[in-house]
């Protein structure tokens, strides 16, 4: 089965497009709301472009622990170059890198304001 689907522009500057998937695509695919799907092809030539389910392991990529049952953090980069990169992370692995990055920031901003 295909579909042929037409992108519309974001039109908020931004260049990003919105794809929408209709219900009967979805109930094929498989998918539903909140599953990250990955695109493959050649949009800019007229290409035609290929969605996949990402398959996500239930485990932190920084210490393996299992997620299934907790849940999960993710930290993710989607950058106008078009490079990407993410992790997805255990409440104790997130909380560290939250609390890191707070902590980083605060003490290379502490001295900031004094002095004015
Ligand atoms: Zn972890």
């Amino acid at each position: 089965m295909s579909w042929k689907l037409t992108c519309q522009d974001a039109a908020d500057g931004s260049g990003d497009l919105i794809l929408e998937l209709p219900d009967d695509l979805l109930e094929a695919a498989g998918w539903k709301v909140g599953d990250i799907l990955e695109l493959e092809g050649d949009l800019a030539n007229g290409g035609a472009i290929q969605l996949k389910k990402t398959v996500l392991c239930d485990v932190c990529d920084v210490c393996g622990a299992g997620t299934a049952e907790t849940g999960h953090g993710v930290l993710q980069a989607q950058w106008r170059d078009g490079e990407h990169d993410g992790l997805r992370l255990c409440r104790g692995c997130f909380d560290y890198a939250m609390a890191t990055l707070r902590r980083e920031h605060e003490l290379s901003h502490m001295f900031d304001e004094e002095g004015q």
